[in-house]
């Protein structure tokens, strides 16, 4: 595979070298395969390395494309990281292994319908916009105690984790370090934090899955990272 993919492998080390220098087993770390805006021939690839893991910030787009994949691989886990509105819910649901963008009460409310409605496993994170970003989406720390109240009482064991993205111009880790300190507060066992510049960093605050796009698939066609 080395040949083939050297950019996957090359993010694998990358990931057990900062997991061996936080004496960290690298399985304690997972890695998402952030595969927003490419098609099924770039995802191919790296379906055949043997990666299962991955993340899409849109649910059309994820529409598109994963039925299919499903077909032909098994032990696909797709995370939704991009923000969902409350009329994608039901798809989202029937879509998404795990879906890392809690962001607000009604969210929540309407998650808990459709995961009760298809007694579905889904797996949710709550998003925290840890640097107060007004241009992003997520819960404020400062609203963070009282808001999982509401989504443990609607969702109860479906919260499992908390996902943040820090401010681009910051340095992540003092970003990261509150991410953790918030989750251990809550007893939530993931923490999906770090992508391709920073993802190091993460692994040694803890982060148990980190997403990464551009190191595995190379510079995206368009489309920034939507976060608000
Ligand atoms: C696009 C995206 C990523 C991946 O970013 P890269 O810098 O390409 O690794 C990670 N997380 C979120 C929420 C994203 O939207």
């Amino acid at each position: 595979m080395q040949n083939i993919l050297p950019a996957l492998s090359h993010v694998q080390k990358r990931l057990a070298d900062a997991a061996a220098n936080a004496g960290r087993a690298d399985q304690t770390v997972q890695l998402i395969a952030v595969s927003k805006t490419f098609e099924t021939p770039d995802i191919l690839p790296v379906l055949e390395a043997g990666q299962r893991l991955f993340g899409e910030n849109r649910v059309q787009e994820a529409q598109k494309k994963w039925p299919g994949l499903r077909k032909i691989y098994n032990g696909i886990e797709l995370h939704l990281i991009g923000p969902l509105q409350s009329n994608k819910v039901e798809d989202a649901v029937q879509l998404f292994d795990v879906i890392q963008t809690l962001d607000r009460p009604k969210l929540a409310t309407a998650l808990a319908r459709e995961i009760k409605k298809n007694n579905a496993k889904t797996l949710i994170y709550v998003q925290v916009n840890t640097g107060r970003e007004a241009q992003k989406a997520g819960i404020l720390p400062e609203d963070f105690e009282g808001f999982m109240r509401l989504a443990k009482a609607e969702l109860g064991e479906h919260v499992v984790g908390l996902m943040c993205i820090p401010p681009v111009d910051e340095d992540p880790r003092p970003h990261f370090h509150m991410l953790r300190s918030m989750a251990a507060s809550q007893h939530l066992p993931h923490l999906s934090m770090g992508m391709s510049a920073d993802f190091e960093i993460a692994i040694a605050e803890g982060a148990t899955h980190v997403r990464v796009g551009s190191a595995i698939f190379g510079t995206r066609p368009k489309a920034p990272i939507v976060s608000a």
